[in-house]
């Protein structure tokens, strides 16, 4: 591995595995990124193109609302479990409907992992990956690095300001929908919001609004401790040493107790509730250590002491 400008992580595995395997989590990722704004987007464009006096009964609308709070084809309610948190906060009265749509959400991301939300549903992690990119393609090093719990803080704030004030606090400022709606109805001041989120991460912070600020991954992250879908650096032993892994994640200090912690009996799962279910590690690895697995699938192959992991180094 060299590093500097010109590092390029998963250069080795294009030349191993060929460029669309180095990439398919990736592309699959995007697929689902755009295909669910598109989703979104249908119902207004449609109307739109049917002119200002079209009415919505009178287009396809497939999926209703926003990612907070959305009906998909009039009859599967989908609510963000956060929103509906922010919503008892502050007092209100929450339909039938809202409470379903919380518990289907929860309910299908205790199953997947939570915070494959983070890195298959939501549109600002496109913006933050782009901004991871173009740091690395720069060389830029160094810059704000608050503490991850500081996500969590947000969250508990969010809360209390709402129920203060009576207003879901959050939702007023959510990167999240309102880069939805500035796709969805085009140029506005949302466009200052993400336009500041990527040059914060590109220039202020390493992956710093996903990884340490914002509450709606924190709040998944709280799900995720009891995800069932995880990523397992199961071939482990096959690992060079190449770190090409930990310069993709989005959250690297997750890699290391399941890549190295065969000698200390840890098993190849990780676990840590920060994983995005990404499968870039995945992607990058030549020598394919990571899979996609279940939590269950945790048993360490050496005991404490052992050492069946002579090949990896111990710092990170
Ligand atoms: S951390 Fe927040 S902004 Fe980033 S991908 Fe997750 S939900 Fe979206
Ligand atoms: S460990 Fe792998 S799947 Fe998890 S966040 Fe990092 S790159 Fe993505």
């Amino acid at each position: 591995m060299s590093k500097g400008t010109l590092y390029t992580p998963g250069a080795e595995a294009v030349a191993v595995k060929g460029r669309f395997a180095a990439y398919r989590w990736l592309i699959l990722r995007r697929v689902s990124q755009v295909g669910i704004l598109v989703l979104f987007m249908v119902g207004p464009v449609l109307l739109w193109l049917k002119g200002a006096g079209g009415r919505p009964a009178e287009v396809f609308w497939p999926v209703k609302g926003t990612l907070a709070s959305s009906l998909t084809l009039d009859v599967l309610p989908l609510t963000d479990p956060f929103m509906v948190l922010q919503s008892l906060a502050a007092g209100h009265v929450m339909t039938k409907t809202a409470f379903i749509g919380a518990a289907i959400v929860l309910a299908f991301y205790l199953l997947v992992g939570g915070r494959t939300y983070c890195s298959w549903v939501c549109p600002v992690n496109i913006v933050t990956d782009a901004a991871h990119w173009l740091r690395q393609k720069l060389g830029l090093k160094g810059g704000i690095q608050l503490a991850r719990r500081t996500r969590y803080w947000v969250m508990a704030m969010a809360l209390i300001v709402s129920a203060a004030t009576g207003v879901l606090a959050w939702e007023l400022v959510n990167p999240i929908t309102i880069f939805q709606r500035v796709l969805t109805f085009g140029v506005g001041l949302g466009w200052l919001v993400i336009l500041g989120i990527f040059l914060y991460d590109t220039f202020a912070s390493k992956r710093g609004w996903c990884s340490h600020l914002c509450p709606v991954g924190a709040f998944y992250a709280l799900v995720n401790r009891f995800g069932l879908v995880k990523v397992s650096a199961a071939k482990r032993s096959a690992c060079t040493n190449c770190m090409d892994c930990f310069a993709v994640c989005p959250e690297p200090h997750v890699i290391t107790p399941a890549l190295r912690g065969a000698d200390r009996g840890l098993g190849p799962v990780i676990l840590s509730a920060d994983c995005t279910n990404c499968g870039r590690c995945a992607d990058v690895c030549a020598p394919a250590v990571f899979e996609f697995a279940t939590r269950f699938a945790n048993q360490s192959e050496a005991k404490p002491g052992e050492h069946a992991s002579s090949q990896v180094p111990k710092a990170a």
